[in-house]
């Protein structure tokens, strides 16, 4: 079988915390629909960790890796205020 791309990400990393304080200076929320979106106007409906250019699409379908959160998992279907289109 093929060697598994180094930039892959397991799918045992810990996850982000939706406590820790990177993810509440960001907003990040496992469930976009969770965003308050009173403090996090740049929320728009339809963004997500995996609509996100800089989500990397991990193991488990739904959670991957983030640049913003090192070493831990975000669901793709979450949000923070760092979000930028796909290019
Ligand atoms: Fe999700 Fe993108 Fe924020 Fe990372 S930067 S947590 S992928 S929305």
């Amino acid at each position: 079988p093929p060697e598994p791309a180094a930039e892959s990400v397991p799918a045992d990393m810990p996850r982000v915390r939706e406590d820790e304080p990177t993810a509440q200076a960001l907003g990040y929320r496992h469930a976009a629909s969770d965003v308050d979106q009173a403090r996090f106007p740049r929320f728009q409906a339809g963004q997500n960790c995996a609509n996100c250019n800089l989500y990397q699409p991990g193991a488990d379908a739904s959670w991957g890796g983030c640049p913003i959160f090192l070493g831990r998992l975000v669901n793709a279907a979450g949000w923070c205020n760092s979000w930028v289109p796909k290019v």
